[in-house]
Protein backbone atom coordinates (compact mmCIF):
# COMPACT_ATOMS: atom_id res chain seq x y z
CA UNK A 1 0.00 0.00 0.00
CA UNK A 2 1.12 3.45 -0.50
CA UNK A 3 2.56 5.65 2.02
CA UNK A 4 0.94 8.44 1.37
CA UNK A 5 -2.62 7.03 1.20
CA UNK A 6 -2.05 5.51 4.95
CA UNK A 7 -0.62 8.84 6.37
CA UNK A 8 -3.46 10.29 5.09
CA UNK A 9 -6.00 7.63 6.02
CA UNK A 10 -3.71 8.91 9.60
CA UNK A 11 -5.01 12.66 9.45
CA UNK A 12 -8.30 11.24 8.64
CA UNK A 13 -8.76 9.20 11.78
CA UNK A 14 -7.32 12.28 13.64
CA UNK A 15 -9.38 14.94 12.42
CA UNK A 16 -12.35 12.20 13.81
CA UNK A 17 -11.05 11.38 16.72
CA UNK A 18 -11.19 15.29 18.00
CA UNK A 19 -15.01 14.72 17.40
CA UNK A 20 -16.32 11.87 18.55
CA UNK A 21 -16.19 9.68 22.04
CA UNK A 22 -12.91 7.50 22.61
CA UNK A 23 -15.11 4.26 22.76
CA UNK A 24 -16.74 5.04 19.45
CA UNK A 25 -13.61 5.98 17.93
CA UNK A 26 -12.50 2.46 18.96
CA UNK A 27 -15.03 0.09 18.14
CA UNK A 28 -16.19 1.93 14.76
CA UNK A 29 -13.39 3.57 12.75
CA UNK A 30 -10.24 2.48 14.27
CA UNK A 31 -10.71 -0.80 12.80
CA UNK A 32 -11.85 0.01 9.02
CA UNK A 33 -8.53 -0.39 6.99
CA UNK A 34 -7.99 1.55 3.35
CA UNK A 35 -7.61 -0.68 0.21
CA UNK A 36 -7.36 1.32 -2.48
CA UNK A 37 -7.80 4.47 -4.31
CA UNK A 38 -9.75 4.90 -7.67
CA UNK A 39 -11.75 7.15 -9.55
CA UNK A 40 -11.37 9.65 -6.71
CA UNK A 41 -12.64 7.94 -3.84
CA UNK A 42 -11.21 6.32 -1.16
CA UNK A 43 -12.31 2.76 -0.90
CA UNK A 44 -12.32 1.44 2.53
CA UNK A 45 -13.49 -1.98 4.13
CA UNK A 46 -14.87 -2.66 7.41
CA UNK A 47 -14.42 -5.75 9.40
CA UNK A 48 -18.20 -6.68 10.06
CA UNK A 49 -21.45 -5.97 8.16
CA UNK A 50 -22.33 -4.57 11.28
CA UNK A 51 -19.57 -1.94 11.62
CA UNK A 52 -20.06 -1.26 8.03
CA UNK A 53 -23.51 -0.29 8.89
CA UNK A 54 -23.02 1.29 12.16
CA UNK A 55 -20.34 3.97 10.41
CA UNK A 56 -22.96 4.73 7.32
CA UNK A 57 -25.73 5.45 10.01
CA UNK A 58 -23.48 7.56 12.16
CA UNK A 59 -20.35 8.99 10.72
CA UNK A 60 -21.05 9.12 6.86
CA UNK A 61 -21.21 12.56 6.61
CA UNK A 62 -18.45 13.28 9.28
CA UNK A 63 -16.14 10.99 7.52
CA UNK A 64 -16.55 12.35 4.03
CA UNK A 65 -15.40 15.57 5.01
CA UNK A 66 -12.74 14.80 6.84
CA UNK A 67 -11.52 12.30 3.58
CA UNK A 68 -12.22 15.37 1.27
CA UNK A 69 -10.39 17.79 3.36
CA UNK A 70 -7.15 15.61 3.76
CA UNK A 71 -6.76 14.38 0.38
CA UNK A 72 -6.99 16.97 -2.43
CA UNK A 73 -8.40 14.38 -5.51
CA UNK A 74 -10.64 12.58 -3.28
CA UNK A 75 -14.17 13.58 -3.81
CA UNK A 76 -15.98 10.47 -1.63
CA UNK A 77 -15.45 7.51 -0.52
CA UNK A 78 -16.95 3.86 -0.66
CA UNK A 79 -16.77 1.30 2.73
CA UNK A 80 -16.64 -2.74 2.02
CA UNK A 81 -18.09 -5.49 4.01
CA UNK A 82 -15.54 -8.23 4.15
CA UNK A 83 -17.43 -9.99 1.24
CA UNK A 84 -17.96 -7.04 -0.48
CA UNK A 85 -14.17 -6.49 -0.28
CA UNK A 86 -12.72 -9.83 -1.26
CA UNK A 87 -15.48 -9.31 -4.84
CA UNK A 88 -13.79 -5.92 -5.39
CA UNK A 89 -10.18 -7.30 -4.81
CA UNK A 90 -11.06 -10.41 -7.39
CA UNK A 91 -11.44 -7.38 -10.19
CA UNK A 92 -9.43 -5.20 -9.12
CA UNK A 93 -5.77 -4.51 -8.66
CA UNK A 94 -4.59 -2.42 -5.35
CA UNK A 95 -3.44 0.77 -5.56
CA UNK A 96 0.28 -0.36 -5.06
CA UNK A 97 -0.39 -2.68 -8.19
CA UNK A 98 -1.98 0.38 -10.32
CA UNK A 99 1.03 2.39 -9.84
CA UNK A 100 3.35 -0.21 -11.08
CA UNK A 101 1.28 -0.98 -13.97
CA UNK A 102 1.53 2.15 -14.99
CA UNK A 103 5.09 2.52 -14.99
CA UNK A 104 5.00 -0.48 -17.86
CA UNK A 105 1.48 -0.79 -19.41
CA UNK A 106 1.28 2.03 -21.85
CA UNK A 107 4.58 1.67 -23.77
CA UNK A 108 5.89 -1.48 -25.92
CA UNK A 109 8.87 -3.04 -26.18
CA UNK A 110 7.46 -5.72 -27.96
CA UNK A 111 7.12 -5.31 -31.54
CA UNK A 112 5.00 -7.15 -34.26
CA UNK A 113 7.18 -9.47 -35.84
CA UNK A 114 5.21 -9.17 -38.99
CA UNK A 115 6.70 -5.78 -38.97
CA UNK A 116 9.74 -5.83 -40.02
CA UNK A 117 12.03 -3.76 -42.77
CA UNK A 118 12.06 -7.29 -45.07
CA UNK A 119 8.66 -7.29 -44.88
CA UNK A 120 8.59 -3.24 -45.42
CA UNK A 121 7.82 -2.93 -49.96
CA UNK A 122 9.79 0.16 -50.87
CA UNK A 123 9.05 1.51 -54.01
CA UNK A 124 9.29 5.11 -55.11
CA UNK A 125 6.24 6.77 -52.67
CA UNK A 126 8.38 5.03 -49.48
CA UNK A 127 12.28 4.78 -50.53
CA UNK A 128 13.48 7.93 -48.47
CA UNK A 129 12.02 7.06 -45.73
CA UNK A 130 12.75 3.82 -45.61
CA UNK A 131 16.00 4.36 -45.85
CA UNK A 132 15.89 7.46 -43.00
CA UNK A 133 14.32 4.30 -40.84
CA UNK A 134 16.58 1.85 -41.52
CA UNK A 135 19.97 4.39 -40.85
CA UNK A 136 18.06 5.37 -37.46
CA UNK A 137 17.85 1.96 -36.84
CA UNK A 138 21.48 0.84 -37.72
CA UNK A 139 23.71 3.60 -35.83
CA UNK A 140 21.00 5.30 -33.42
CA UNK A 141 21.73 8.94 -32.55
CA UNK A 142 24.08 8.89 -35.00
CA UNK A 143 22.40 11.09 -38.23
CA UNK A 144 18.82 12.13 -38.59
CA UNK A 145 17.96 13.20 -35.11
CA UNK A 146 15.04 13.38 -34.31
CA UNK A 147 12.81 11.55 -37.34
CA UNK A 148 9.94 12.97 -37.80
CA UNK A 149 8.04 10.49 -40.52
CA UNK A 150 4.17 11.66 -41.22
CA UNK A 151 1.77 10.42 -44.37
CA UNK A 152 -1.72 9.48 -44.42
CA UNK A 153 -3.62 6.56 -42.56
CA UNK A 154 -2.22 3.27 -43.10
CA UNK A 155 0.36 4.17 -45.45
CA UNK A 156 3.10 1.63 -43.02
CA UNK A 157 4.45 4.15 -40.47
CA UNK A 158 3.57 2.10 -37.65
CA UNK A 159 4.83 -0.67 -39.48
CA UNK A 160 8.27 1.39 -39.60
CA UNK A 161 8.37 2.29 -35.76
CA UNK A 162 7.83 -1.58 -35.52
CA UNK A 163 10.64 -2.29 -37.91
CA UNK A 164 12.83 -0.04 -36.29
CA UNK A 165 12.17 -1.47 -32.87
CA UNK A 166 12.60 -5.19 -34.30
CA UNK A 167 15.89 -4.44 -35.63
CA UNK A 168 17.47 -3.29 -32.99
CA UNK A 169 15.94 -5.61 -30.16
CA UNK A 170 18.00 -8.46 -32.34
CA UNK A 171 20.89 -5.96 -33.43
CA UNK A 172 21.62 -3.47 -30.63
CA UNK A 173 20.63 -5.91 -28.06
CA UNK A 174 22.29 -3.36 -25.12
CA UNK A 175 20.05 -0.24 -26.50
CA UNK A 176 16.84 0.59 -24.87
CA UNK A 177 14.17 1.14 -26.73
CA UNK A 178 10.44 2.36 -25.80
CA UNK A 179 7.38 2.63 -28.20
CA UNK A 180 4.62 4.62 -27.12
CA UNK A 181 1.64 6.14 -29.33
CA UNK A 182 0.54 9.36 -28.59
CA UNK A 183 -2.83 8.65 -26.80
CA UNK A 184 -0.94 6.50 -24.50
CA UNK A 185 1.76 9.08 -23.62
CA UNK A 186 -1.36 11.29 -22.73
CA UNK A 187 -3.16 8.81 -20.91
CA UNK A 188 0.42 7.82 -18.94
CA UNK A 189 0.70 11.59 -18.24
CA UNK A 190 -2.58 12.29 -17.15
CA UNK A 191 -2.42 9.46 -14.48
CA UNK A 192 0.67 10.74 -13.29
CA UNK A 193 -0.75 14.17 -12.41
CA UNK A 194 -3.97 13.02 -11.24
CA UNK A 195 -2.04 11.03 -8.36
CA UNK A 196 1.22 13.35 -7.99
CA UNK A 197 -0.41 15.34 -5.21
CA UNK A 198 -0.26 11.76 -2.91
CA UNK A 199 2.35 10.34 -4.38
CA UNK A 200 5.46 12.12 -6.22
CA UNK A 201 6.90 8.71 -7.09
CA UNK A 202 4.77 8.73 -9.64
CA UNK A 203 5.45 11.48 -11.97
CA UNK A 204 9.15 10.55 -11.77
CA UNK A 205 8.54 7.01 -12.58
CA UNK A 206 6.70 8.20 -15.85
CA UNK A 207 9.86 10.60 -16.26
CA UNK A 208 12.10 7.84 -15.61
CA UNK A 209 10.07 5.73 -18.16
CA UNK A 210 10.47 7.86 -21.16
CA UNK A 211 14.16 9.56 -20.31
CA UNK A 212 15.96 6.39 -19.21
CA UNK A 213 15.95 5.40 -22.67
CA UNK A 214 18.34 4.93 -26.00
CA UNK A 215 15.65 5.63 -28.44
CA UNK A 216 12.07 7.05 -27.64
CA UNK A 217 9.66 6.00 -30.36
CA UNK A 218 5.93 8.17 -30.10
CA UNK A 219 3.74 7.54 -32.62
CA UNK A 220 0.73 9.58 -33.68
CA UNK A 221 2.07 12.32 -32.55
CA UNK A 222 -0.52 14.52 -33.86
CA UNK A 223 -2.69 13.91 -31.03
CA UNK A 224 -0.63 15.58 -28.63
CA UNK A 225 -2.10 19.14 -29.80
CA UNK A 226 -4.87 18.72 -27.03
CA UNK A 227 -2.94 18.83 -24.79
CA UNK A 228 -1.19 22.18 -23.58
CA UNK A 229 1.07 20.86 -20.50
CA UNK A 230 1.19 17.71 -22.21
CA UNK A 231 3.84 19.59 -24.71
CA UNK A 232 5.06 21.54 -22.28
CA UNK A 233 6.30 17.66 -20.76
CA UNK A 234 7.11 16.20 -24.22
CA UNK A 235 9.31 19.25 -24.45
CA UNK A 236 11.10 18.43 -21.58
CA UNK A 237 11.46 15.05 -22.73
CA UNK A 238 12.46 15.93 -25.87
CA UNK A 239 15.34 18.30 -24.79
CA UNK A 240 16.80 15.77 -22.29
CA UNK A 241 17.03 13.11 -24.69
CA UNK A 242 18.55 14.94 -26.89
CA UNK A 243 21.39 16.37 -24.92
CA UNK A 244 22.04 12.86 -23.74
CA UNK A 245 22.42 12.34 -27.59
CA UNK A 246 19.64 9.91 -27.17
CA UNK A 247 17.75 8.92 -30.78
CA UNK A 248 13.94 10.14 -30.97
CA UNK A 249 11.78 9.09 -33.72
CA UNK A 250 8.53 10.49 -34.34
CA UNK A 251 5.37 9.77 -36.60
CA UNK A 252 2.19 11.72 -37.83
CA UNK A 253 -0.32 11.92 -40.17
CA UNK A 254 0.77 15.54 -40.99
CA UNK A 255 3.83 17.26 -41.00
CA UNK A 256 4.33 19.36 -37.71
CA UNK A 257 3.41 23.00 -39.30
CA UNK A 258 0.25 21.62 -39.74
CA UNK A 259 -0.58 20.00 -36.31
CA UNK A 260 -2.79 22.60 -34.88
CA UNK A 261 -1.66 24.26 -31.25
CA UNK A 262 1.85 22.62 -31.74
CA UNK A 263 3.96 25.18 -29.77
CA UNK A 264 6.55 26.52 -31.54
CA UNK A 265 10.27 25.28 -29.78
CA UNK A 266 8.17 21.64 -30.63
CA UNK A 267 8.40 22.49 -34.10
CA UNK A 268 11.65 24.17 -34.54
CA UNK A 269 13.05 20.63 -32.30
CA UNK A 270 10.98 18.69 -34.77
CA UNK A 271 12.62 20.61 -38.11
CA UNK A 272 16.22 20.21 -36.33
CA UNK A 273 16.19 16.98 -37.58
CA UNK A 274 14.79 15.21 -40.88
CA UNK A 275 11.07 15.58 -41.51
CA UNK A 276 10.63 12.64 -43.91
CA UNK A 277 7.17 12.41 -45.75
CA UNK A 278 5.57 8.78 -47.13
CA UNK A 279 3.74 9.14 -50.42
CA UNK A 280 0.78 6.78 -51.84
CA UNK A 281 2.38 4.07 -53.20
CA UNK A 282 1.55 3.79 -56.88
CA UNK A 283 0.51 0.61 -58.62
CA UNK A 284 3.55 -1.44 -59.28
CA UNK A 285 4.25 -1.06 -55.22
CA UNK A 286 0.65 -1.94 -53.91
CA UNK A 287 0.87 -5.31 -56.30
CA UNK A 288 4.51 -6.10 -54.57
CA UNK A 289 2.60 -4.75 -51.08
CA UNK A 290 -0.29 -7.40 -51.40
CA UNK A 291 2.33 -10.08 -53.37
CA UNK A 292 4.44 -9.93 -50.22
CA UNK A 293 1.04 -10.55 -47.83
CA UNK A 294 -0.04 -13.10 -49.55
CA UNK A 295 3.28 -14.87 -49.92
CA UNK A 296 3.45 -14.33 -45.73
CA UNK A 297 -0.16 -15.04 -45.23
CA UNK A 298 0.31 -18.31 -47.14
CA UNK A 299 -2.39 -16.84 -49.43
CA UNK A 300 -3.00 -18.86 -52.78
CA UNK A 301 -4.28 -15.91 -55.47
CA UNK A 302 -3.68 -15.01 -59.09
CA UNK A 303 -1.84 -12.57 -60.09
CA UNK A 304 -4.82 -10.68 -61.86
CA UNK A 305 -6.98 -10.77 -58.77
CA UNK A 306 -4.02 -8.84 -56.72
CA UNK A 307 -3.97 -6.05 -59.98
CA UNK A 308 -8.03 -6.14 -59.53
CA UNK A 309 -7.45 -5.64 -55.84
CA UNK A 310 -4.59 -3.21 -56.48
CA UNK A 311 -6.29 -0.95 -58.93
CA UNK A 312 -8.86 -0.49 -56.70
CA UNK A 313 -7.20 1.08 -53.78
CA UNK A 314 -5.00 3.81 -53.63
CA UNK A 315 -4.86 5.84 -50.38
CA UNK A 316 -4.53 3.12 -47.29
CA UNK A 317 -2.76 -0.12 -47.57
CA UNK A 318 -4.83 -1.35 -44.51
CA UNK A 319 -8.11 -0.94 -46.37
CA UNK A 320 -6.05 -2.75 -49.34
CA UNK A 321 -4.74 -5.82 -46.80
CA UNK A 322 -8.79 -5.97 -46.12
CA UNK A 323 -9.73 -6.30 -49.13
CA UNK A 324 -7.58 -8.93 -50.02
CA UNK A 325 -8.59 -11.27 -46.72
CA UNK A 326 -11.88 -10.64 -48.13
CA UNK A 327 -11.21 -12.21 -50.83
CA UNK A 328 -9.58 -15.30 -49.67
CA UNK A 329 -12.09 -15.65 -47.39
CA UNK A 330 -15.08 -15.23 -50.30
CA UNK A 331 -12.59 -18.30 -52.36
CA UNK A 332 -12.21 -19.92 -49.14
CA UNK A 333 -16.14 -20.07 -48.65
CA UNK A 334 -16.65 -21.42 -52.02
CA UNK A 335 -14.40 -24.13 -50.96
CA UNK A 336 -11.15 -23.25 -53.66
CA UNK A 337 -8.16 -22.98 -53.31
CA UNK A 338 -6.83 -20.27 -55.61
CA UNK A 339 -8.63 -17.18 -55.58
CA UNK A 340 -9.64 -15.43 -58.88
CA UNK A 341 -10.65 -12.71 -60.70
CA UNK A 342 -14.28 -13.35 -60.35
CA UNK A 343 -13.93 -13.89 -56.74
CA UNK A 344 -12.41 -10.25 -56.05
CA UNK A 345 -15.23 -9.04 -58.00
CA UNK A 346 -17.88 -10.41 -56.07
CA UNK A 347 -16.48 -10.42 -52.71
CA UNK A 348 -15.34 -6.41 -53.52
CA UNK A 349 -19.09 -6.08 -54.96
CA UNK A 350 -20.67 -4.44 -51.97
CA UNK A 351 -17.67 -2.23 -51.02
CA UNK A 352 -16.72 -0.90 -54.51
CA UNK A 353 -20.14 -0.05 -55.71
CA UNK A 354 -20.88 2.63 -52.97
CA UNK A 355 -17.43 4.56 -53.76
CA UNK A 356 -17.03 5.61 -50.50
CA UNK A 357 -13.65 4.04 -50.56
CA UNK A 358 -12.54 7.09 -52.62
CA UNK A 359 -14.33 9.85 -51.38
CA UNK A 360 -11.82 11.60 -48.59
CA UNK A 361 -11.93 14.85 -47.51
CA UNK A 362 -8.31 15.14 -50.15
CA UNK A 363 -10.15 14.76 -52.83
CA UNK A 364 -13.36 16.96 -52.05
CA UNK A 365 -10.75 19.24 -51.33
CA UNK A 366 -9.07 18.96 -54.51
CA UNK A 367 -11.93 18.82 -56.57
CA UNK A 368 -13.16 22.14 -54.82
CA UNK A 369 -9.57 23.39 -55.82
CA UNK A 370 -9.96 22.73 -59.55
CA UNK A 371 -13.53 23.83 -59.46
CA UNK A 372 -12.82 27.42 -57.82
CA UNK A 373 -8.94 27.63 -59.15
CA UNK A 374 -7.74 28.12 -55.60
CA UNK A 375 -4.54 26.92 -54.32
CA UNK A 376 -5.16 24.19 -51.17
CA UNK A 377 -3.56 26.64 -48.80
CA UNK A 378 -5.68 29.61 -49.90
CA UNK A 379 -8.26 27.20 -49.16
CA UNK A 380 -8.20 26.07 -45.44
CA UNK A 381 -5.85 29.21 -44.66
CA UNK A 382 -6.63 32.52 -43.70
CA UNK A 383 -7.36 34.67 -46.40
CA UNK A 384 -10.59 36.61 -46.78
CA UNK A 385 -11.62 37.19 -50.14
CA UNK A 386 -14.87 36.77 -50.89
CA UNK A 387 -14.22 34.29 -53.57
CA UNK A 388 -11.87 32.20 -51.42
CA UNK A 389 -14.52 32.47 -48.37
CA UNK A 390 -17.39 31.13 -50.77
CA UNK A 391 -15.04 28.08 -51.58
CA UNK A 392 -14.03 27.05 -48.31
CA UNK A 393 -17.36 26.98 -47.25
CA UNK A 394 -18.64 24.97 -49.99
CA UNK A 395 -15.77 22.95 -49.24
CA UNK A 396 -16.55 22.83 -45.70
CA UNK A 397 -20.40 22.11 -46.50
CA UNK A 398 -19.74 19.02 -48.69
CA UNK A 399 -17.41 17.57 -46.49
CA UNK A 400 -19.93 17.48 -43.96
CA UNK A 401 -22.88 16.17 -46.00
CA UNK A 402 -20.90 13.51 -47.61
CA UNK A 403 -18.45 11.86 -45.15
CA UNK A 404 -19.07 11.13 -41.72
CA UNK A 405 -16.36 12.68 -39.75
CA UNK A 406 -16.46 14.73 -36.65
CA UNK A 407 -16.71 18.53 -37.44
CA UNK A 408 -13.45 19.13 -34.60
CA UNK A 409 -11.69 16.63 -36.97
CA UNK A 410 -13.05 18.93 -39.77
CA UNK A 411 -12.10 22.08 -37.91
CA UNK A 412 -8.95 20.29 -37.84
CA UNK A 413 -8.41 20.02 -41.62
CA UNK A 414 -9.04 23.40 -42.23
CA UNK A 415 -6.33 24.62 -39.93
CA UNK A 416 -7.14 24.26 -36.64
CA UNK A 417 -10.50 26.17 -37.00
CA UNK A 418 -13.05 25.85 -34.30
CA UNK A 419 -16.16 23.21 -34.53
CA UNK A 420 -18.72 26.23 -34.42
CA UNK A 421 -16.78 28.01 -37.32
CA UNK A 422 -17.49 25.03 -39.17
CA UNK A 423 -21.47 24.59 -38.33
CA UNK A 424 -21.77 28.31 -39.41
CA UNK A 425 -20.27 27.51 -42.34
CA UNK A 426 -22.32 24.40 -43.08
CA UNK A 427 -25.21 26.25 -42.33
CA UNK A 428 -24.41 29.33 -44.01
CA UNK A 429 -23.98 27.05 -47.45
CA UNK A 430 -27.11 24.97 -46.32
CA UNK A 431 -29.37 28.15 -46.56
CA UNK A 432 -27.54 29.54 -49.87
CA UNK A 433 -28.11 26.79 -51.67
CA UNK A 434 -32.11 27.33 -51.45
CA UNK A 435 -32.13 30.79 -51.99
CA UNK A 436 -28.71 31.28 -54.46
CA UNK A 437 -28.55 29.66 -58.20
CA UNK A 438 -24.92 30.56 -58.37
CA UNK A 439 -23.85 28.63 -54.75
CA UNK A 440 -26.42 25.50 -55.60
CA UNK A 441 -25.25 24.93 -59.01
CA UNK A 442 -21.38 24.76 -57.43
CA UNK A 443 -22.68 22.59 -54.93
CA UNK A 444 -24.75 20.56 -57.72
CA UNK A 445 -21.39 20.42 -60.25
CA UNK A 446 -19.44 19.68 -57.40
CA UNK A 447 -20.89 16.39 -56.00
CA UNK A 448 -21.68 15.14 -59.20
CA UNK A 449 -17.91 15.42 -60.07
CA UNK A 450 -17.34 13.76 -56.34
CA UNK A 451 -20.11 11.10 -56.94
P1 LIG B 1 0.00 3.80 -40.52
O1 LIG B 1 0.65 3.62 -39.20
O2 LIG B 1 0.77 4.72 -41.43
O3 LIG B 1 -1.44 4.17 -40.44
P2 LIG B 1 0.51 0.98 -40.77
O4 LIG B 1 1.97 0.99 -40.49
O5 LIG B 1 -0.38 0.53 -39.68
O6 LIG B 1 0.03 2.42 -41.28
O7 LIG B 1 0.27 0.13 -42.08
C1 LIG B 1 -0.99 -0.42 -42.42
C2 LIG B 1 -0.79 -1.78 -43.01
O8 LIG B 1 -0.18 -1.66 -44.28
C3 LIG B 1 0.11 -2.67 -42.18
O9 LIG B 1 -0.40 -3.97 -42.18
C4 LIG B 1 1.44 -2.61 -42.90
O10 LIG B 1 2.17 -3.80 -42.73
C5 LIG B 1 1.02 -2.42 -44.33
N1 LIG B 1 1.99 -1.67 -45.13
C6 LIG B 1 2.04 -0.35 -45.33
N2 LIG B 1 3.05 0.00 -46.13
C7 LIG B 1 3.66 -1.16 -46.47
C8 LIG B 1 4.79 -1.47 -47.29
N3 LIG B 1 5.49 -0.53 -47.94
N4 LIG B 1 5.12 -2.77 -47.40
C9 LIG B 1 4.42 -3.73 -46.76
N5 LIG B 1 3.36 -3.51 -45.99
C10 LIG B 1 2.98 -2.23 -45.83
MG1 LIG C 1 -0.13 3.90 -37.27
Amino acid sequence: MDNKILKGWENVLTRMATDISAVSFDLWLKPLEVIDLKDGAIILAAPSVVTKSQVLKNFKDALLNAITAEFDNVIGFELFTPEEKEEYLKYNKPFEEEIQQAATQNTLDNFNPKYTFDNFVVGKSNQFVYTACRAVAENPAMRFNPLFIYGGVGLGKTHLLHAIGNYIKNNLKDKKIVYVTCENFINDYVYALKFNSSNDTIITNFREKYRNVDVLMVDDVQFISEKRALQEEFFHTFNDLYQKNKQIIISSDRPPREISALEDRLKSRFASGLIQDIQKPDLETRIAILEKKAAIENYNIEKDAIKFIAERVDTNIREMEGFLSKVIFFSSLLGKTLATVDDAQEALKNYLETNKESLSTDRIINVVCGYFNVTKDDLIGKKKTKEIVTARQICVYLITEMMDLPLTTIGEIFGGRDHTTIIHSRDKIEEMVKNKTSVSVAVNDLKAMLE
